[in-house]
C-alpha cells in the first residue's frame, strides 16, 4: 500500500474500532462517516462546542485524499466562492500547531505560480483582481525578487506570488485533528464502515455499521470520493467523478524554496524532512466510470475547461464501478468493507513525465530517486467546489464532500463551518455558495479553477 498517511509494519492503528476498549457509542449526538481531513475537522469542532460526536472511518484515518495530496495550503488563484472560507482555514493552520500540541508541519512558504513568457504572466495576473478584493498579499515577482524566492526561478519569466500561503503534512494533519477531537470528547473509530442510516419521521435517527447501530440526531457524510455511492443509496444524488492524481516523494535535497511552486510541467513542494512532494502541473486522469454518462451533462463545463489537462481512460475501474451495487442491505457486508482504503495505482505515463520535467525545468533534483509514488482519487464536483449543505429528502442529514482537489487547506476552516451547520449557528451567507441543489435548480454551472 502506497500513500503517506499509511499504517507502516509494526505500527498500530491507535483509532482502530475494539469491541472493549474501544467500543460502538449507544448514542451520539452527531455520526460522522468518514475521517478525512474534513471529518475529522468537523468533530474536532463540535466535541469544542461541547456537541458529543464521533467518527465512523472504514479504513484509517486520513488513509485516502486527505493523506496522499500535495500538502499545499493555498488560497492563491482560489475561485471567490471558497476564498473567504479558505482565509478562515488559513488562520486556523496557524492556530493549530499550539491548539493540538502537535506539530503538523505547517509552514507560510508562500505560493508561487510560475509563468514561461509574458503571455503567461498577463494571464496569472488577471487572478489579481480578486486577491486585492480580499486584501490578499498576492503580486507578480520576477528576476532577482523571483531567484530569492525560489533559487531555480531563473528559468521563469516570472510569477504569480502569495507569501502568505501555507503548507502542512498530509501524513500528519488528519490524524492529528482527529487525536485533537479525541482529546476534547469526540469518538473516533476506524475500520468501522457506515453501511447506512436509520431515519424516524423524515429525520435521521440512526447509523448502521459493520459493528452494530448507533443511535444519532444528525449525520454528516464526509465520506470523500464515496460520498455518490453512500448518498446514492439513500436516494440522495451527489454529482461527483473521480480524477486520479499521481504524486511523488523525494528524499531531502538542495533547499529551492521554503513553500511550493507550480507550472504545468511540474509542480513542487518543499517538505518538513527536507525532501520534496512533486507532480505533474496539469495531468490527471478521468478513469471513466458509468456514472460519467449519467452526470455528463453537469460536468460538460468542467470537462471543456479541462482540455489537454484531464485524459481520459476506460479500463478495470468502469467494470468495478459497474459491479458495484447502488443499495446493499444494512445486516450485510456493504462495498465500504470491501475497500477498506481506496488506494489507485499511479499512472506510469504521469511518472515519466514528471521525471521529464525535473530534468527540464530542476536539474538540481533530477538525479534524486523517487522513495515512494502513489495515487490519489480526487471527487471532483461539477464547478469543481465544495458541497457543505443539508439535503431536502432527510432532516439532519448533511453532505460535506466534492472537495475537488481542494480540501486539504480548506479542510479546518471546512470542519468548522460543517460543526456550525449542525448545530444551525452557521451564517447562511457562508453555506449559499456550496449548496447541494445548486445542481439541480438550473443555476449555471461555471467551473472555479482546478489549480
Ligand atoms: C493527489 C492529490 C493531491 C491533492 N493536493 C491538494 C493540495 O495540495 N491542497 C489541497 O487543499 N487539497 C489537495 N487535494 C485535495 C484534498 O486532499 C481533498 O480535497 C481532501 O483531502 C478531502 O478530504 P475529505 O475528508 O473530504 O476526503 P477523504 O480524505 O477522501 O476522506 C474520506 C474518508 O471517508 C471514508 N469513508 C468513505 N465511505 C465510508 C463509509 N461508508 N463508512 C466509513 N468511512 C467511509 C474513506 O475511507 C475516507 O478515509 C489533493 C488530493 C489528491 C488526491
Amino acid at each position: 500500500m502506497t500513500g503517506e498517511a499509511q499504517i507502516h509494519p509494526g505500527e498500530t492503528d491507535e483509532f482502530a474500532f475494539h469491541a472493549a476498549d474501544n467500543a460502538l457509542p449507544e448514542a451520539v449526538d452527531a455520526a460522522i462517516v468518514g475521517g478525512g481531513i474534513i471529518g475529522s475537522s468537523a468533530a474536532y469542532f463540535l466535541a469544542r462546542q461541547g456537541v458529543s460526536a464521533a467518527v465512523f472511518e472504514k479504513g484509517r484515518i486520513g488513509g485516502e485524499q486527505s493523506g496522499r495530496n500535495w500538502g499545499w495550503v493555498r488560497q492563491q488563484c482560489r475561485s471567490p466562492v471558497e476564498l473567504p472560507l479558505m482565509m478562515e482555514s488559513l488562520r486556523l493552520w496557524k492556530g493549530l500547531p499550539d491548539a493540538l500540541g502537535e506539530d503538523v508541519g505547517f509552514h507560510q512558504g508562500g505560493t508561487l505560480y510560475l509563468a514561461e513568457n509574458e503571455e503567461e504572466l498577463a494571464e496569472l495576473a488577471k487572478w489579481l483582481d480578486v486577491a486585492h478584493a480580499h486584501a490578499l498579499d498576492t503580486r507578480i515577482v520576477r528576476g532577482p525578487e523571483l531567484k530569492a524566492l525560489f533559487s531555480a526561478g531563473g528559468r521563469w519569466a516570472g510569477a504569480l506570488y502569495t507569501a502568505s500561503d501555507g503548507r502542512a503534512e498530509p501524513s500528519r494533519a488528519a490524524r492529528a485533528i482527529a487525536r485533537g477531537a479525541r482529546a476534547a470528547g469526540a469518538r473516533i473509530l476506524t475500520r468501522t464502515a457506515v453501511r447506512g442510516i436509520e431515519t424516524a419521521a423524515g429525520r435521521v435517527s440512526g447509523i448502521v455499521t459493520e459493528h452494530g447501530r448507533v443511535a444519532t440526531r444528525a449525520v454528516v457524510c464526509a465520506a470523500g470520493a464515496w460520498s455518490r455511492l453512500f448518498c446514492g443509496s439513500l436516494g440522495i444524488r451527489v454529482p461527483q467523478l473521480p480524477v486520479l492524481n499521481s504524486v511523488a516523494r523525494l528524499p531531502p535535497g538542495p533547499e529551492l524554496l521554503t513553500g511550493q511552486a507550480w507550472s504545468p510541467a511540474i509542480a513542487v513542494r518543499r517538505r518538513a524532512d527536507g525532501g520534496y512532494t512533486i507532480a505533474h502541473g496539469e495531468t490527471s486522469i478521468h478513469s471513466i466510470v458509468p456514472a460519467s454518462f449519467r452526470e455528463a451533462f453537469k460536468f460538460l463545463p468542467a470537462f471543456r475547461a479541462s482540455v489537454g489537462s484531464t485524459r481520459l481512460r476506460i479500463g478495470a475501474d468502469f467494470f468495478r464501478a459497474l459491479a458495484t451495487p447502488a443499495r446493499w442491505p444494512l445486516d450485510r457486508e456493504s462495498p465500504f468493507e470491501r475497500e477498506r482504503v481506496l488506494d489507485p495505482k499511479p499512472d506510469a505515463r504521469v511518472l515519466r513525465e514528471m521525471r521529464t520535467g525535473l530534468a527540464r525545468w530542476l536539474p538540481e533534483l533530477a538525479a534524486l530517486p523517487f522513495v515512494e509514488a502513489w495515487g490519489g482519487m480526487i471527487e471532483a464536483s461539477p464547478d469543481i467546489l465544495p458541497i457543505i449543505s443539508p439535503v431536502e429528502r432527510i432532516g439532519d442529514f448533511y453532505v460535506a464532500t466534492g472537495f475537488s482537489g481542494h480540501g486539504f487547506g480548506i479542510g479546518p476552516g471546512a470542519g468548522r463551518l460543517v460543526a456550525n451547520m449542525v448545530c444551525g449557528t452557521a451564517d447562511p451567507a457562508a453555506l449559499a455558495g456550496f449548496r447541494l441543489g445548486r445542481f439541480f435548480d438550473g443555476s449555471p454551472i461555471v467551473p472555479g479553477p482546478a489549480i
